[in-house]
């Protein structure tokens, strides 16, 4: 049985190759159906949607959008959403623009702490993508101040490191909402990241369930085995829909690869029938 992966991301956001690219890696991985999901914004799809008519490859139109819920940065993916909708553009775009003015503040912040960046460079890394954390953290390693990504986040970017600038984000609920009301699936994007931040992911499962959350996406890069299978006890109890996905970055995340994360990731295509399913119609 073909492999699927349902978490891509391209340059419209913060990986490293196009749309065009990554569907033909796809292609060539032997991956047989895909979801771009790219950081705030659907602008990469038309390019997927092109590439991969010239193949045999299925997407899935998707998205990642940053939310909080108590009190933590929480990652929701949406599946089959009716992307071009003019309420759900607006919404993107606001999101976009959060990200924006959260970049100065930061720039602001690493200058105090002897780290001298600007705007320019960083909106240059970012290119036409959602700008980010990531992009800053690229321009920081360019100019020497630190040895490798990983560092500048430990160091200066991360949760509560030393040039850290909270970003306000909507609630989880209402994301799944916005999610919801163009057709898709909210699912839960990396289960284990959470896990890492906040004491018990049950009981912060079983809210975002009563928020109408639909999905957990199980199958990760990171996961381990282990992982894996609680999560999956965790999905059936819970009743949510089972999904995965690698996270692909390209060189923005070295080490993962479309279909198969860091080497043994292995999503069955027959988790795409129930996730189909649970789409609302519009
Ligand atoms: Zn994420
Ligand atoms: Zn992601």
């Amino acid at each position: 049985m073909a492999r699927i992966d349902l978490h891509l991301h391209t340059t419209y956001s913060d990986g490293s190759f196009s749309p065009h690219e990554v569907v033909t890696m796809a292609h060539h991985a032997g991956v047989s159906t895909i979801a771009i999901t790219d950081h705030d914004t659907t602008d990469g799809l038309p390019e997927a949607f092109t590439r991969a008519s010239t193949f045999n490859l299925h997407i899935i139109p998707g998205i990642e959008i940053s939310s909080q819920f108590r009190g933590k940065e929480t990652h929701i993916l949406g599946y089959f959403v009716t992307w071009q909708d003019p309420t759900f553009q607006r919404r993107l775009s606001f999101m976009r623009e959060t990200r924006c003015t959260r970049i100065p503040k930061i720039i602001n912040k690493l200058k105090q702490l002897g780290v001298v960046i600007t705007e320019e460079e960083v909106k240059d890394v970012a290119g036409i993508g959602s700008i980010g954390r990531p992009h800053i953290a690229q321009v920081i390693l360019a100019k020497g101040y630190v040895k490798s990504v990983k560092e500048a986040f430990e160091r200066y970017l991360g949760h509560g490191a030393a040039a850290f600038v909270p970003r306000d984000l909507p609630d989880a609920a209402e994301v799944i909402s916005w999610i919801q009301e163009v057709g898709g699936v909210a699912v839960l994007a990396h289960p284990g990241w959470v896990e890492e931040k906040q004491n018990g992911l049950s009981p912060f499962c079983e809210a975002l369930k009563e928020c109408g959350l639909q999905g957990l996406e199980v199958f990760y890069s990171t996961h381990t085995s282990k992982q894996i299978s609680e999560y999956l006890f965790l999905a059936k109890r819970l009743d949510l829909l089972v999904t995965g996905g690698s996270d692909f970055h390209g060189q923005a995340k070295p080490g993962v690869e479309i279909g198969v994360g860091r080497g043994n990731l292995k999503i069955s295509e027959k988790l795409l029938g129930p996730l189909e399913a649970a789409r609302t119609s519009k």
